[in-house]
């Protein structure tokens, strides 16, 4: 917090109070957090960061918040896994999992959960409150009530039992839409501005909602020994997480803690049945066209991107590219991933999965890089999209009936 200059716009550049304003008065684009990069230089090391806490806030010099316990569940600095069995049957070289479904609340969002929440108690907010694709819910209810606040979090009607269960297990309020994400937002919206005493964590506290992701970054660099990957592959719904994990893999660069100027190519992936920025990126287009979602992977199941343009932009100037799978393909990801490294991914996952395969078999990830797939969300809250695995046999209780059942060749 210390290390904030501005909140500063992105499109015209004007600079504005770090308080709980999210886009500009004069153009309406989006506020970005500016810091004083030369004082959080002066002040951060590989050796400070390695002495501060196991969580997201190590890296607390580069957010725009402080934590001081009370909103904390321990969100961040989960397993960077090298994945050799996953990347011999891509055929790609060095393959690493950043194995996100090991967050809190089982997701990536904690993160920026943890920032947004921790900023709006700084800002004297005592009402959290969310438009969801189902994690972010569970994320907020959850920190809501380590914090002690109250929370009012929306999400779309047919959303998985699990996520539903994993939001409302928290208390009052969960509040279920009818429609789709695109319809919860723009009710989230109008609702932010008729209560603006409510913290809406991706509504007017966005800004400093976005950054908690670029602690994906950090913590991936600092996993592979202060070394930056050669290329990123990150699901995309709103297009928030990529935009900033590629913003903190620069900052980084910034304050000293990288050697160099680490070029990392950074590659989206999406879900065919909600793909209107792989279609964009497919056409050569600048104009992302909003689409109705219709897919298993609902935590990325965003028709209207907000930062579908930045993403966009990311992903062209890295060097990178945006694909989109099936329903198939993104079980089958799923599948791929548990049987190969022994990590259960949901829909999401498993979308970032099957693109990763896809761009590898295409020859857009290469053989000779050093990549990173971000597995962001936890296999127990999608089980519907993965249909009817059972047991590879059920027997009576004994020997005989374990070895008819069961080919035992080679296993003694
Ligand atoms: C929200 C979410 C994403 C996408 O994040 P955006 O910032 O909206 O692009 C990816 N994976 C999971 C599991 C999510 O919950
Ligand atoms: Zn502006």
């Amino acid at each position: 917090m210390a290390f904030i200059e501005a909140l500063t716009c992105r499109e015209c550049a004007r600079a504005y109070p770090a308080e709980a304003l999210h886009v500009c008065d004069y153009c309406f684009g989006p506020l970005e957090v500016s810091y004083d990069y030369d004082a959080i230089a002066a002040h951060t090391t590989r050796e400070s960061i390695a002495a501060g806490p196991r969580s997201i806030w190590r890296y607390a010099n580069l957010l725009p918040a402080t934590n001081d316990g009370a909103v904390d569940l321990g969100a961040g600095f989960t397993p960077l896994l090298r994945a050799d069995r996953l990347a011999a049957q891509l055929g790609l070289g060095e393959l690493w999992i950043k194995n996100d479904t090991l967050n809190p609340t089982g997701s990536f969002k904690d993160r920026v959960v943890a920032v947004a929440l921790a900023r709006a108690r700084e800002l004297g907010f005592k009402v959290a409150a969310c438009a969801s694709t189902g994690n972010l819910a569970n994320s907020v209810a959850a920190h809501a009530a380590r914090a002690g606040m109250k929370h009012y979090v929306f999400i779309p009607a047919n959303l998985e039992r699990g996520k539903v269960l994993m939001s409302a297990v928290y208390g009052h309020n969960l509040i279920a839409v009818e429609g789709s994400y695109d319809d919860v937002n723009r009710l989230c919206a109008e609702l932010a501005s008729e209560h603006p005493s409510w913290a809406f964590v991706n509504v007017n506290l966005r800004t400093y909602y976005a950054e908690g992701s670029k602690t994906l970054a950090f913590e991936t660099a600092e996993q592979l020994g202060w070394e930056a990957p050669d290329h990123v592959v990150v699901p995309v719904g709103s297009g928030s997480q990529l935009t900033k994990i590629a913003k903190g893999f620069r900052e980084l660069a910034r304050v000293g803690l990288l050697d160099g100027d680490p070029q990392v190519r950074v590659s989206g992936a999406q879900a065919l049945g909600c793909s209107p920025i792989a279609q964009a990126f497919a056409d050569g287009s600048d104009y992302v066209r909003p689409v109705k979602p219709d897919t298993i992977a609902k935590s990325i199941a965003i028709g209207n991107p907000a930062d579908g343009i930045y993403a966009l932009d990311e992903v062209r100037s890295s060097g990178g590219a945006f694909a989109a799978v099936t329903e198939g393909e993104i079980v089958e990801g799923i599948r791929l991933l548990a049987r190969t490294e022994g990590v259960f991914t949901e829909t999401a996952g498993g979308t970032t999965i099957a693109t990763l395969a896809k761009l590898a078999a295409d020859g857009v990830v290469g053989r000779d890089e050093r990549v990173v797939a971000y597995v962001t969300g936890h296999g127990l809250k999608t089980i519907e999209a993965i249909g009817d695995l059972g047991p590879t046999a059920t027997i009576a209780p004994t020997l005989e009936a374990f070895e008819d059942a069961v080919d035992l060749e080679g296993d003694d």
